[in-house]
């Protein structure tokens, strides 16, 4: 009697850092691998999705089968032709048509999107977005991404590309960002503006091992931190009132590495989002439940429920 063959949806995660690799059954993960963007970048162009497509048949079980793929990819994607647009923060994958050649190569049905968009959709199938009508959601990692979903299909400009909210001035005199504008909300309050910050105060900072708890008990006792986490709060609802007001969501969910301190920064966040009455904004706000699985599985989940091209 032959084995069923167990079918399996491949999701890849792609960000400045780190590029996460991984297969899911139904909706459970079966295997999983980040690795380094950057060991892409060793390669030549031409090598780098074989280079992938190799790492997927390898996490593969002897009983699996991938029978599609999804990609989330950080930055500018273009939708209509599935092009990675992103020379900033993740040249090594863009502008090649990486999406084609692995579809050619795993010979299965295959989709890109934007990163925030796949996290989103992660966080609405599978995490905390579960029921959500109208579902915000902002990733504060290396920058800040932003994905709307109503009714689970993703808010789009009319030229159907992702709107990088991320990058909307939220301050006149910040610095420059790369993207053009000055006081750029993701200068301004990105998981890199306060390990930077937090860097000054507390020089010993070791970012990837902080935790929660360590934050609170420093910030209880040195009164700088706590101020540093009132101001984080407030810069991320500097940006974030604006979201609210134009889309009043049912639901915004945070993630990224600093959406974990949301209990530490929440009280700044709370003061920049006071309204008079009659002007409230969704209050709603929550951590994600996915933590940094969202991307990858949202990403394996695209070819399926992704709508498909105007
Ligand atoms: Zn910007």
């Amino acid at each position: 009697m032959t084995t069923p063959v167990r079918l399996l949806r491949a999701g890849i995660d792609m960000g400045g850092t780190g590029t996460r690799l991984i297969l899911l059954e139904g909706l459970r993960e079966v295997a999983g691998l980040t690795l380094p963007t950057a060991s892409f970048e060793a390669l030549p162009k031409t090598q780098r999705s074989g280079e992938l497509v190799n790492r997927l048949q390898q996490l593969c079980p002897a009983d699996g089968q991938i029978v599609s793929l999804g990609i989330g990819a950080s930055g500018p994607v273009n939708n209509r032709s599935g092009v990675i647009e992103n020379d900033d923060t993740l040249a090594c994958f863009s502008f090649f048509p990486l999406l084609d050649e692995m579809q050619q190569r795993l010979n299965v049905p295959a989709a890109i999107d934007n990163d925030a968009v796949v996290a989103a959709l992660g966080e609405y199938h599978a995490g905390a977005g579960v029921g959500s009508k109208r579902m915000l959601m902002v990733t504060l990692g290396t920058g800040i991404g932003v994905a709307l979903l109503d009714n689970g299909h993703p808010f789009r400009t009319a030229d159907d590309r992702h709107p990088e909210a991320g990058h909307i001035p939220v301050s006149g005199n910040g610095q420059r960002c790369y993207c053009g504008v000055t006081g750029c909300w993701e200068q301004e309050a990105s998981r890199s503006w306060l390990q930077e910050a937090l860097r000054q105060v507390m020089p010993a900072l070791d970012w990837p091992q902080l935790t929660v708890e360590v934050l609170k008990e420093k910030s209880a006792t040195e009164p700088r931190i706590a101020a540093l986490l009132h101001e984080y709060g407030e810069r991320v609802g500097r940006g974030l009132s604006t979201l609210l007001t134009l889309y009043g969501p049912d639901l915004t969910v945070l993630s990224g590495s600093a959406a974990a301190l949301l209990p530490l920064f929440s009280h700044g966040l709370d003061a920049a989002l006071q309204r008079a009455p009659g002007y409230r904004l969704p209050e709603n706000i929550m951590s994600s439940s996915l933590g940094d699985v969202a991307g990858a599985l949202g990403a394996a989940l695209l070819p399926t429920i992704r709508l498909p091209h105007p």
